[in-house]
């Protein structure tokens, strides 16, 4: 990608590209940009500012771009090397990435598909589900940065498109007359800069920023559990699986991932984390192994400690509205999931791809109304509670996979 090198680091576009590893540093084409300095403060204008570039908002950021439409994307962190997120697409991910043509690109960055899921109990395969006729696999293992790389990379193509990155949304703003979201304050390398927008769109994840600054209440739901974290090597020959296991009563997964990994993932009553941390990782480790005797080598050498998990609170969430004049929120903002059956980066992708055209004709018409922009949360919102729904079914389900554990 080219870097204009006679522009300032603050306003240029640094990409450093290192075999899968990308660093976003810094962003934005001076000849493109539509700014101007007032004391301090930096004014930009946009047609559509979208705050938080997960899946969701990066993938309708290109979708509007490619049409031309002025986007500005914001994300508070300063690279996309995200670990331990949403990294499982199912069939709805994969036919959007194909459909706007992002596929190809994003299987040359690296994916890997699963060849089929697999139950065990006391480490014998009690159950096997394999892709249906005409599947080509039971799932795709996407590594975020991998898709974001895609998705990002695509977009900067466009003089229409801009990143900013290490920016932070800090405020929105409103027209003091009706009310109306017409941009949104940042922070950005200490400074505060104002963006003018015809629309914002709070793509900003679970615990949405822009969701709390325009008032949206969110309910939050909790499953009973929480998630435990860790990656492990994958041994010679362990093939592309997801693997389940029921161990000390609770859902044990083990998803290979792309580059040779396993990802696991373990199921814990909700809020004992910090308990469980008092006592040894041993017996922890060992049910592991129990539930999977081939991994007891590389289990043992990977698993010391309780540093070698992550924790993620398991928690949905249902908003009493996704829309306001002039400001949209779509995916985690809008409505969370747990992890059950990885539906969260699937989702937060179908919303770009319902959001986006109706963002064009919202645009083209002038009308940023709460009811125009209301038909896509009529056109989501059930969808998504009976996804929800779903998992709720599956998690009480769980136990019922294995026979010697049916109640
Ligand atoms: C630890 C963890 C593990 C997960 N595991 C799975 C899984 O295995 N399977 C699955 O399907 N889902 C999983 N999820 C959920 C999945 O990652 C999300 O559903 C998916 O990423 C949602 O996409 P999104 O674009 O809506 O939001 P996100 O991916 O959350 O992206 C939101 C972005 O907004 C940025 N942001 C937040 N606040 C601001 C601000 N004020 N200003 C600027 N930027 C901001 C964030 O930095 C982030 O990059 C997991 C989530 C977490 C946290």
């Amino acid at each position: 990608m080219k870097v204009d090198k006679t522009l300032s680091l603050k306003y240029n576009l640094l990409i450093k590209s290192k075999l899968t590893t990308v660093n976003i540093i810094a962003m934005t084409n001076k000849d493109t940009e539509n700014h101007q300095r007032k004391e301090n403060t930096m004014d930009l204008n946009t047609q559509v500012c979208i705050v938080g570039a997960g899946p969701g908002g990066a993938l309708l950021g290109y979708l509007l771009a490619a049409q031309g439409v002025s986007v500005i994307l914001l994300e508070r962190h300063g690279h996309i090397d995200k670990e331990f997120r949403g990294e499982h697409l199912n069939a709805v991910g994969e036919r959007i990435l194909r459909q706007h043509g992002l596929y190809e690109q994003v299987r040359r960055e690296g994916l890997l598909h699963m060849e089929r899921v697999e139950y065990f109990q006391d480490g014998q395969i009690i159950k096997t589900i394999l892709p249906g006729p005409g599947e080509e696999h039971t799932g795709i293992h996407v590594p975020q940065k991998n898709l974001l790389h895609v998705l990002l990379g695509q977009s900067l193509k466009f003089p229409n498109y801009r990143l900013m990155m290490d920016t932070t949304v800090t405020d929105l703003i409103r027209d003091p007359v009706d009310h109306q979201v017409t941009g949104v304050r940042v922070r950005y390398d200490g400074e505060e800069l104002t963006i003018h927008s015809r629309l914002v769109i709070g793509a900003d994840g679970r615990y949405s920023t822009v969701r709390k600054l325009a008032g949206i209440q969110a309910t939050i739901i909790k499953h009973g559990f929480d998630l435990l974290w860790a990656r492990i090597p994958a041994p010679d020959g362990w093939p592309p699986t997801v693997r389940m296991a029921l161990a000390q009563e609770a859902q044990l997964a083990l998803f290979t991932q792309q580059g040779g990994y396993i990802q696991i993932g373990w199921n814990i009553p909700q809020d004992t984390y910090p308990q469980l941390r008092k006592s040894p990782v041993d017996p922890f480790a060992e049910a592991l192994i129990h539930a999977f005797p081939q991994l007891q080598v590389t289990v043992q050498e990977h698993i010391r400690s309780w540093n070698d998990f992550v924790l993620l609170k398991v928690q949905s969430c249902v908003c009493d509205t996704w829309v306001q004049p002039g400001l949209v929120i779509m995916g985690d903002a809008a409505h969370t999931f747990s992890p059950t059956g990885a539906i969260g980066v699937n989702s937060a992708m179908q919303d770009a791809h319902v959001l986006a055209p109706l963002l064009l004709e919202a645009l083209a018409a002038d009308d940023v109304s709460s009811e125009r922009l209301g038909v896509f949360e009529q056109l989501r919102r059930q969808e998504t509670a009976d996804e929800l729904d779903s998992q709720f079914t599956r998690e009480a389900g769980f136990r019922d996979q294995f026979p010697a554990y049916r109640s």
